[in-house]
């Protein structure tokens, strides 16, 4: 009997993904890796397969298939190519978490096939909770599946929960850095850079989720996702800026009492806690020092400037697809901004304006959302 814990990771080449690999490779008594997946990072998949010795490889672009696998020739490890791998992988037997750190709409698939197949789920893809986190917790609840959160906020919520599940939540809040343009006003924000916006000051990320970090949108996301994981309404999750991103967010019960997780900003925390729940395995992670942080410090949103913020308030409000719509318009926003086809500017325009003008439906079932993210995504191309 294998007694180690089976781990997937789809998207193992990207931020997440290598600090993950990090987390189980210290523990090869405790971890088992499975399966990792990537979209386009052929070479980093290879050497990652090399050193991890996974059972089986899936290369997203199916063009880079051969390359894969002429590469791994030597090793036993199965090679696969193609959207539909993901959510052909996940399923296998010996996975007993299925880490989801891929980026966007594309983790919604492999995410319900995973839960179908009652696999504990560790998520990062906060996407697939924001699009369709009503049909992705029933099917969890339905299959007696766990989503233990990995996202360092969420992290933080439901390390404080530990315990207390039995008590109602009065009230969250998410901490949030206020990303690199903190304090900017429009006017300052009309001639930013791309470079400015990928640069955040407390977090190394992909480039999705540093663009929706300096735009406010990650913590709109943010909100979104808590609201599923932790079956919160909307005035239940307040955001409050916090540039130290130390304290990574807090709780407050009936009663009153508030509780805060702390620690320096480092995923690979979020990434283990989500991996060995219940358990804290000893690491020798870098300690906070409260002498470096003699101050921590608190402040409100801009929500005048930064936009995202509301219209995630709203698109939660909207109900139906309506956060679908409004992830969509976003993703192809960043996109074309990652691209300099628009400003900075232009990304809450485009999914202010989609977010209007797309039906969000109502009561929806998977297909919905499938027609949701395509009509949304339709619209926002054509505001580029
Ligand atoms: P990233 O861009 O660094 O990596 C993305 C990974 O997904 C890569 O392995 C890539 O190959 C794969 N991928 C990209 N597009 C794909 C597609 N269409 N189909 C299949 N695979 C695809 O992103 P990241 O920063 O690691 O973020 C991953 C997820 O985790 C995002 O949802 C993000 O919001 C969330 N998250 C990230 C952080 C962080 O610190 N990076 C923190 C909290 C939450
Ligand atoms: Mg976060």
């Amino acid at each position: 009997m294998n007694v180690k814990k089976g781990i997937a990771i789809l998207g193992s080449t990207g931020s997440i993904g290598t600090q993950a690999l990090e987390v189980i490779g210290a523990y090869p008594d405790i971890f088992d890796l499975q399966v990792i997946t990537a979209h386009s990072n052929a070479d980093l998949l290879i050497e990652q397969a090399i050193k991890h010795l996974p059972n089986a490889v899936v290369i997203g672009d199916e063009t880079l298939y051969e390359k894969v696998k002429q590469s791994l020739w030597d090793y036993d490890i199965t090679v696969y190519s193609g959207e539909a791998a993901l959510s052909q992988v996940v399923e296998f037997h010996e996975i007993h978490t299925v880490l989801t750190a891929l980026v966007g709409y594309a983790g919604l698939k492999p995410t319900l096939a995973a839960i179908r197949a009652k696999k504990t789920i560790a998520l990062a893809n906060k996407e697939t909770l924001v699009c369709a986190g009503e049909l992705v917790t029933k099917l969890a609840r339905e299959n007696g599946v766990n989503i233990y959160p990995v996202d360092s906020e969420h992290s933080a919520i439901f390390q404080c929960l530990v315990g207390e599940f039995h008590n109602k939540i009065e009230k969250i809040y998410l901490t949030a850095s206020g990303g690199p343009f903190r304090g900017w006003s429009t006017e300052q924000l009309k001639t930013v850079t791309l470079a400015q916006a990928l640069k955040h000051p407390n977090w190394a990320m992909g480039a999705k989720i540093t663009i929706d970090s300096a735009t406010m949108m990650n913590k709109g996301l943010e909100v979104i996702e808590a609201k599923w994981l932790f079956s919160l309404k909307a005035e239940q999750i307040d955001v409050i800026v916090h540039p130290q991103s130390i304290v990574h967010s807090l709780v407050q019960f009936e009663d009153g009492s508030m509780k805060a997780q702390m620690g320096l900003p480092d995923m690979k925390l979020p990434i283990q806690f989500a991996l060995t729940y219940p358990d804290r395995l000893k690491t020798d992670f870098p300690r906070f020092n409260f002498m470096d942080y003699p101050q921590l410090t608190f402040e409100k949103a801009d929500k005048e400037t930064f936009k995202n913020l509301d219209l995630a308030y709203k698109a939660m409000e909207m109900e139906g697809t309506a956060a679908c719509i409004l992830n969509a318009a976003n993703e192809v926003a960043v996109d074309a901004f990652l691209n300099e086809k628009i400003s900075f500017l232009d990304i809450a325009r485009i999914n202010e304006e989609t977010l209007n003008n797309c039906i969000s439906i109502q009561k929806p079932e998977y297909e919905d959302f499938v027609e949701s993210d395509r009509q949304a995504r339709e619209f926002a191309k054509s505001l580029v």
